[in-house]
Formats: C-alpha cells, structure tokens, sequence
C-alpha cells in the first residue's frame, strides 16, 4: 500500500550537521499534521525528493510575496535570500499575533501580518482585502503567492486583471484546499 505522502519546504538546512527543519501547521486533521503533532524523538520520517525548486530571479524591481502560514517556511526562505536592495512587500496571514515569525533579510522588506483571529484557516479574504488597500512600488514585479488554494487563485486574478501584473511574473500556488485532503493545485 502507498504510504500517505504531503508536501512540506524544507526551511533551512545544515549537511555538515546532518539536520533539516521542517515547519508544520497542526491544524488538527489529517496524517501530516497528526504525526507532527505526536511526534516523538526516536520516530522515522520517509522524506522524497526535492521534487524541484522554484529559483526566483534577483532582478525586478520589486517582488510581492502572500501567503497564510503554510507558506511561511517558503515565504521565509524568500525574504531571506533576496539580496540587499531588493524589494519585498509581503502580506502572510495567521492566525494571532502569536503565531508571526520573524525574518532576518538584507533586503527592504515592508510587512504586513494580518490575524483571523479564531476565524477557520482558508475562510477569510484578509490576504486579498489588504493587497487591495496597498499602494505597489513602482516597476516591475515578480509574485510568489501560496496557501488556501482559493486564495490564491483570488490573489492572482486581482493582480493579473486588476493590478497589471504580467501573468508570467505571477506563481500562485495552491498549497492546500480547503475541505479536501492532499490536494495542491498550480494556478
Ligand atoms: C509545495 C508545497 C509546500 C508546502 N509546504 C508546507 C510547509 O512547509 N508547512 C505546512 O504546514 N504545510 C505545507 N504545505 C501544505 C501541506 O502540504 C497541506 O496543508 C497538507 O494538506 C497537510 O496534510 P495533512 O495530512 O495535515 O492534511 P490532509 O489530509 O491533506 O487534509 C485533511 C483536512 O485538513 C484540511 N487542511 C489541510 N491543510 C490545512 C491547513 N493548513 N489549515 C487548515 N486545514 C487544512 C484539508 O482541507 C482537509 O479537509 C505545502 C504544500 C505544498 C504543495
């Protein structure tokens, strides 16, 4: 029988030390967020791949960056790695104030954290309801959006055909979808 298999990012990394950190939602359903709400040292994960990577490249003018905390780790790994000078706006929802992280980034990075407050994961328009209210940078853009598959269908429709976004600068990935187990979709 196939073992249950999800997706998750790999947030940092050290061969020389042999670790990986992972970063998981525990959103109380489902085999991926069980194990990892149980987890005791000792236990074995079968890990695959990468499947592939995603390299974003370091030469527009600015980049846009939204998610929920699913995308955290990704997010994350952006905002690191862009390099001085480069600009991010990034809009990533959670839950509370508790559950924001916090980025090291050469980069100039405006962030906006927005709460649900209790509200369910993947019920709320807060991501889309505050890129409406944002003025964009000036130039170029470049636009990672990942999460609640609706969501980020949403987001890349209001960029695309609102915002003047060129779709080809525009990766809205479905991270997960809401009522439904493993499921990821590319938009
Ligand atoms: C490329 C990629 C990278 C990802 N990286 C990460 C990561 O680093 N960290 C991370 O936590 N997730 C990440 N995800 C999302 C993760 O794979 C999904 O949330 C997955 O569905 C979790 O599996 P599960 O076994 O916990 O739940 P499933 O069995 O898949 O789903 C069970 C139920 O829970 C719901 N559900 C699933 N996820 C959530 C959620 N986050 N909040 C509320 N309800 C949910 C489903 O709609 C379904 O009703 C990533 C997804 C992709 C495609």
């Amino acid at each position: 029988m196939r073992p249950e298999m999800r997706d998750y990012t790999l947030r940092y990394f050290d061969t020389a030390a042999g670790t990986l950190v992972l970063d998981f939602v525990l959103h109380g359903d489902g085999p991926a967020s069980s194990w990892a709400a149980s987890v005791a040292i000792g236990d074995k994960l079968v890990i695959g791949g990468p499947r592939g990577s995603l390299v974003v490249p370091a030469a527009f003018d600015w980049y846009l960056l939204a998610g929920d905390e699913t995308a955290l780790p990704a997010l994350g790994r952006r905002i690191e790695e862009l390099p001085a000078g480069a600009k991010i706006v990034a809009v990533i929802e959670v839950d509370s104030l508790a559950e924001e992280q916090h980025f090291e980034t050469q980069a100039d990075l405006v962030l906006h954290y927005v709460h649900r407050n209790g509200q369910p994961a993947g019920t709320t328009s807060l991501i889309l309801d505050t890129l409406r209210e944002i003025e964009f940078p000036p130039g170029d853009a470049y636009a990672y959006i990942a999460g609640e598959s609706a969501m980020s269908k949403a987001v890349r429709t209001h960029l695309t055909e609102e915002r003047g976004f060129n779709p080809e600068w525009v990766k809205a990935a479905g991270y997960w979808l809401l009522g439904t187990a493993d499921a990821h979709e590319a938009h």
